[in-house]
């Protein structure tokens, strides 16, 4: 399966900054050595131009963003420092998200070894996350003209409080949200789909909400193009998390989106989210078993998989 990465995506924090940077080139690497991925599907992305940005964020906050004059404050709800190497590794995954997108449009599977930061608004960086990838692809590929209606489906174990406000009042992009309740950001905002989940919930409970709910919502969408945010913050022992899901149970939970995509012909874009597992290497396993259980369900990994299922075929 082809995905975006670039080893830029990784840059230096402060050594007590709690994000697992190590996480991206600890999938990168999984993902070569298990054969889910072989150099060749590997595609660089260049920076995301500002005039793609303009389509999703403020003008103001784009300046302040290339200028590095966000205020204190401003830095403070962004949670990660400002810097150069931060402003260009938040276009380059934009940007790999955007080509991950129309690779799953012509492959049926596609992902980017980042992305997912579902907490950036239009005019503000919050939570780790400082553009919206996910809005900027979907106004991307509308602009293109190669995809109009989109579902965003959103697993990381805290809502998609950026992702949700972008498009609130947007008839053609489906948000779903499968969130800790009780857990950041406290203030919600309205999905087209939200569920709220108890804090310490396992694997049967989540499974079967996820049955429940994503069937339902894929089949209401009408969409041509699924992004999915496979956070793997849910996982019992995360920094962040508050639910209790284990390691077999977050392959289960891949593999349910992965079919369900699959048995309705929907091409599915998979990307990171967060993960705070006590290592960077343990976050970087979980990550790769998503593209690990979506690979052996299309039947798109580059070397054979033990349940490799029949080749997907685009509708
Ligand atoms: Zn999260």
């Amino acid at each position: 399966m082809r995905v975006a990465y670039h080893p830029d995506y990784c840059i230096e924090l402060p050594p007590t900054h709690p994000f697992p940077m190590g996480k991206y080139p600890g999938v990168h690497r999984l993902l070569l050595e298990e054969g889910v991925i072989d150099a060749g599907d590997v595609m660089r992305p260049e920076p995301a131009p500002r005039a793609l940005l303009e389509r999703v964020h403020a003008r103001e906050y784009l300046d302040k963003l290339e200028t590095g004059t966000l205020s204190p404050a401003e830095v403070r709800r962004m949670g990660v420092p400002w810097s150069a190497r931060l402003w260009r590794r938040s276009r380059l995954a934009t940007m790999g998200t955007v080509l991950a997108a129309r690779a799953a449009l012509q492959d049926g599977l596609a992902g980017n070894l980042a992305g997912g930061t579902h907490h950036a608004f239009a005019d503000r960086g919050e939570g780790f996350c400082v553009l919206n990838d996910v809005a900027i692809a979907v106004r991307a590929l509308q602009q293109e003209g190669a995809a109009g209606r989109f579902v965003i489906v959103d697993l990381d174990v805290h809502q998609g409080n950026g992702t949700a406000a972008i498009f609130e009042s947007d008839p053609d992009v489906f948000t779903v949200s499968v969130h800790g309740e009780r857990n950041y950001p406290l203030a919600k905002m309205r999905s087209t789909v939200d569920v709220g989940l108890a804090d310490g919930l396992g694997d049967a409970e989540y499974l079967e909400t996820l049955e429940r709910v994503l069937p339902d919502a894929l089949d209401r969408a009408k969409a041509e193009l699924v992004f999915y945010l496979a956070g793997v913050d849910p996982a019992a022992g995360d920094r962040y998390g508050k639910l209790a899901l284990t390691e077999a149970g977050l392959r289960a939970r891949d593999r349910c989106v992965a079919a369900a995509c699959r048995q309705r012909g929907l091409p599915l874009v998979l990307l990171l989210a967060g993960g705070y597992a006590p290592t960077p290497e343990r976050t970087a396993r979980l990550h790769a078993n998503t593209f690990i259980e979506a690979a052996a369900e299309f039947g798109a990994a580059t070397a054979p998989l033990p349940e490799r299922a029949a080749r997907y075929r685009p509708r």
